[in-house]
């Protein structure tokens, strides 16, 4: 089953699709993981779109679609988790044709509903592991009491530099005008369902599990 999560920056996104790899052996697709990853790896890529993260703003479509391609070459074990991909209408249309290039289905499209109000709290919280990548929160979901992450036992944890407030509203407003129009688009396709995201993260959990089969 290849899905997609859509939802705004600090929707719970990753938290979600770690909980899926570990539960049903998904693999996760994040485009902003891999884009993160090209930039400590000092690739030509990776220099080029460091400032446009940074701010807040969408790397091109060229760039996400060439890193989501390579992906849909590799192992695809219980799925394929899109996350954080699509986030426009032509990587939408880009991801419809890649899947069947494969002879694949997209499944599902999990949309995952919050107020903004809530989004400003998860993202300014957020830090993750640097070993491994869970994910963390200052208030919903710290560290337990010896430091340690919970899935590796390391003590490096790391923040991302466009985890503030001023960047966040430049994402949310990349969100409104570039990827919301994506929630109409996958209704009209029929493969749209939606989850409170405001619950708690086992709620969440456990909505996405009924919405999936
Ligand atoms: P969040 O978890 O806050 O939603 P991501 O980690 O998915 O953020 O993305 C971080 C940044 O990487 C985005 O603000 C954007 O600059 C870039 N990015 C990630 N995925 C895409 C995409 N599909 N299209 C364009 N830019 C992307
Ligand atoms: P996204 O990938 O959509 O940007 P994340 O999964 O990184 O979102 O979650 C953003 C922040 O909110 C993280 O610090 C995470 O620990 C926290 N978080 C995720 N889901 C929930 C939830 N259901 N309730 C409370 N906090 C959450
Ligand atoms: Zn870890």
């Amino acid at each position: 089953m290849n899905i997609i999560l859509l939802g705004p920056p600090g929707a719970g996104k990753g938290t979600q699709a770690k909980r899926l790899v570990d539960e049903r052996g998904m693999i996760q697709l994040s485009t902003g993981d891999m884009l993160r990853e090209a930039r400590t790896s000092g690739t030509d890529m990776g220099k080029k779109v460091a400032a446009v993260m940074d701010a807040g703003n969408l790397v091109t479509d060229e760039i996400v679609i060439g890193l989501i391609e390579e992906k849909l070459e590799g192992d695809n074990g219980g799925g394929f988790i899109f996350d954080g991909f699509p986030r426009t209408l032509a990587q939408a249309d880009a991801l419809g044709e890649l899947l069947a290039s494969h002879g694949a289905t997209l499944d599902r499209v999990v949309e995952m509903q919050v107020d903004d109000d809530a989004l400003v709290a998860r993202i300014t919280g957020r830090f993750t592991c640097g070993n491994c990548g869970e994910v963390y929160h200052d208030v919903t979901r710290p560290l337990p009491a010896d430091g340690k992450c919970v899935n590796c036992g390391s003590t490096d944890m790391k923040r991302r530099a466009d985890d503030n407030e001023e960047s966040l509203r430049t994402r949310l407003m990349a969100y409104y005008k570039q990827t919301s129009p994506l929630i109409g688009y996958y209704y009209a396709k029929g493969n749209l369902q939606s989850v409170d995201g405001l619950a708690s993260i086992d709620e969440v959990a456990h909505s996405i599990a009924e919405v999936l089969g």
